[in-house]
């Protein structure tokens, strides 16, 4: 008898921690540490908001590692770090069919939702033949300045107290990202090829700024099936351009790309979108430019240049 009272008030004390540790414990997982609180949808957005909130901002990434965030659904836990947060940063263009539903909400809530495509002019923006944007925009170093400019005046707007942090922070990554522009530009100055063949169509925008042709096997989304006829098309283009390397993604299917490297009698070389982060690259401390930097190495390899 005396065994069953014990378990009873074991248990009763077990639920009743488990009702406090459900009213008490935090429903998202940003650290104590103050600062305007952020969370950002993909990678791109979350190095942003480190690099220009620096100190004064609390930054969480909802899209995990290893996941390819095309498509990415938020969990429960997700929507409560949404809603717990000061300030949401999404790509748009279709990059999380999610946040739209969202918006509305967490904007009720005094969340400052910013989505970045829309922050960028329409003149820099580019659609494909069915009229979708491209969400793609930070492959290009020129265009993920705009979105630092775009991130900088949020953070402003909300805590006007550490204006000159957030200008200071801004200006010091903006002029980081121009040199690594000027060094993608340097190494692919002199090259034998011009055209470049991916899994998808993710490298638009950093073709444009560097004068490339790229030829995604898919379109802006990397869960699309390439017809039989694409597949031979590329592989037709390979053999005559002299095409020896077919590009993949770390987080991507490349089913479709050995495919064709077989057709075509080419490799394949990862080449990468930063749409997310493996495990790897987080614990080698891989950022935004020396992933870019691996891009360039892989480039120049591709396009044969001096
Ligand atoms: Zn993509």
């Amino acid at each position: 008898m005396k065994k069953i009272i014990i378990s009873v008030v074991a248990l009763a004390v077990i639920i009743g921690l488990a009702v406090l540790y459900k009213q008490r414990a935090p429903i998202s997982g940003f650290s104590k540490s103050g600062g305007v609180k952020i969370v950002t949808s993909i990678y791109p957005l979350e190095e942003i908001a480190r690099n220009v909130g620096g100190e004064k901002a609390n930054v969480i990434r909802i899209t995990p590692n290893g996941v390819e965030p095309h498509d990415y659904e938020p969990t429960p836990e997700d929507i409560a770090t949404l809603q717990s947060a000061q300030l949401v940063l999404v790509n748009g263009a279709g990059m999380e069919s999610w946040s739209e539903k969202i918006k509305p909400d967490l904007e009720k809530q005094g969340v400052k939702v910013l989505n970045l495509t829309q922050t960028i002019s329409l003149s820099d923006m580019i659609a494909n033949s069915k009229g979708q944007i491209d969400p793609h925009i930070w492959l290009n170093p020129q265009i993920f300045q705009k979105e630092i400019d775009a991130v900088r005046d949020a953070l402003i707007s909300l805590n006007r107290s550490n204006a000159s942090v957030y200008t200071e922070n801004a200006k010091r990554y903006s002029m980081e990202i121009a040199t690594l522009d000027a060094q993608i530009s340097e190494g692919l100055k002199s090259c034998a090829l011009n055209d470049f063949i991916t899994t998808h169509d993710a490298f638009e925008y950093l073709a444009m700024r560097y004068h490339l042709t790229p030829h995604g096997i898919v379109g802006f989304s990397p869960d699309e099936e390439p017809t039989p006829r694409a597949i031979a098309e590329l592989s037709t283009l390979a053999r005559k351009q002299k095409i020896k390397h077919i590009l993949v993604e770390p987080l991507g299917n490349d089913k479709f790309a050995k495919t064709l490297a077989k057709e075509a009698g080419a490799q394949t070389l990862t080449l990468n979108p930063i749409e997310g982060l493996t495990a790897d690259e987080t614990k080698q401390g891989a950022t935004y430019q020396t992933l870019m930097k691996k891009n360039l190495d892989t480039l120049r390899t591709a396009l044969s240049c001096k």
